[in-house]
């Protein structure tokens, strides 16, 4: 039986010639990039009048019975503020099988899914300058960051789109829990798609990530299929972490321990850490804890995912109604099951967290006062992330290597992506490459 470096070994590889293959996609759209024209102004010039895309056929449905439709449509054009890039790679997201199967109403009819979107700007929403937001009227609520999107640069397009920067909530840091947000791939057509629009103020420039240039792309410790899980599983997945309490011993600065927890007195326990669920978003946040210094305990169905957890350096994997070998300090569910809440909280010690990652869960079942809630363990959910938890991720993620377990299929194969992630048929992210 091949040792579990051995096994790290083989994906390490296997994954590095998915990312060769991806460099070199990459590496193609540069030079279609360069050679469109004199200067990267022209690059509209390359732009057709029509795209393919998947989306919403009629009314949301099971996705065995492909709800989806691969269509031809017009290239979307950017507003003012918005940009228009060429969709490189997007990620498979549990929640666009949500959105496809209509867990989540409607808010846009045949709405094209994806938000874990790499993509490359081909044209900004403005007519006389290549920068976004120069403009007297986009000043007052444009960002110094969305000031600096440029055509060509690669960027990504996350879930969160818009907030209204007026409410309460937006005004206390809390923009995740606004109450005009609009969302990618549900208020607005997403990256299952070969061109998407976004909001400059709301995509993440990739710079860090993904340098440009070929000679630093060689170099590069993400492909684009790499980068698109991080968009939404990896930062859905940090905030979920945030949520449990356990990043508060940290700078964020610098992910040193603050000095609360240096101090004199015994030496701060390891945290134990439990997940339950572990798919794209599951994988990643693990190798933020086990980073971070934490113990990591997965609960979940399926020898894949099982096995990868041990790979990554999990310290057991388990079934994910088993009981983890020791209490959990906080907890995470990742699948969208509500009769996985009393198994967690029976797992938490006191005065334990339990975080809820998902937008959508089935019923929880009625617990136990004594076992499953007494001792101040606490529930807490997730809705959505603010753009400072995406920025923080994602330098996270430029620091500290993730090893992403990323599915390659065709963007033509949008909808059987979708329906091997409903019927668990991979551990880690399926990713769309037009
Ligand atoms: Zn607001
Ligand atoms: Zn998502």
């Amino acid at each position: 039986m091949p040792s579990r470096l051995e096994l790290r070994e083989t994906k390490v590889a296997k994954m590095a010639n998915i990312s060769d293959a991806m460099r070199d996609t990459a590496g193609a759209v540069a030079n279609e990039v360069r050679d469109s024209g004199s200067s990267l102004n022209d690059l509209s010039a390359s732009i057709p009048t029509t795209m393919h895309a998947w989306r919403v056929r009629t009314e949301p449905a099971p996705i065995d019975t492909d709800p989806l439709e691969w269509v031809e449509v017009p290239v979307p054009q950017p507003a003012p503020g918005e940009v228009l890039v060429k969709v490189l790679a997007c990620g498979v997201c549990r929640t666009d099988l949500h959105v496809s199967e209509g867990d989540l109403p409607v808010h846009l009819p045949h709405v094209t899914p994806g938000h874990e979107i790499v993509g490359r700007v081909v044209k900004v929403g403005k007519e006389s300058s290549d920068a976004v937001g120069t403009s007297q009227a986009d000043a007052s609520h444009t960002s110094n960051a969305a000031r600096s999107v440029r055509v060509g640069q690669t960027v990504g397009i996350a879930w969160l789109r818009h907030t209204c920067g007026e409410c309460d909530f937006c005004r206390e840091g809390k923009e995740n829990l606004c109450q005009r947000s609009r969302y990618t791939g549900w208020d607005a057509n997403g990256g299952y798609a070969q061109y998407a629009v976004a909001p400059a103020d709301y995509v993440y420039p990739l710079d860090d990530l993904l340098p440009q240039g070929t000679e630093d792309d060689a170099a590069s410790a993400y492909s684009t299929v790499d980068v698109a899980p991080l968009l939404c599983a990896g930062i859905i997945g940090y905030r979920a972490l945030e949520r449990t309490g356990l990043l508060d011993r940290y700078n964020r600065r610098d992910w040193s321990l603050k000095e609360s927890e240096t101090s004199d007195g015994p030496a701060p326990r390891q945290p134990v850490l439990g997940l339950y669920g572990f798919g794209g978003s599951a994988h990643l946040t693990a190798q933020v804890a086990l980073a971070l210094g934490m113990k990591v305990h997965v609960l979940t169905r399926g020898k894949a995912a099982q096995k990868l957890a041990l790979e990554l350096g999990c310290v057991s994997a388990r079934g994910a109604y088993d009981d983890p070998p020791e209490k959990l300090d906080a907890a995470i569910i990742f699948a969208p099951v509500g009769a996985m809440i009393p198994v967690a909280m029976r797992a938490l010690r006191s005065g334990g967290i339990l975080s809820l990652a998902g937008i959508h869960m089935s019923d929880v079942p009625s617990m136990n006062y004594e076992r499953e809630l007494f001792h101040e363990k606490e529930i807490r959910t997730v809705e959505s992330n603010t753009r400072q938890d995406g920025r923080e991720f994602l330098a996270f993620a430029a620091t500290h290597h993730l090893a992403v377990d990323a599915h390659p299929y065709p963007l033509a194969q949008g909808q059987r992506a979708l329906q091997d992630l409903k019927a668990g048929s991979f551990a880690g992210a399926a990713v769309l490459v037009p």
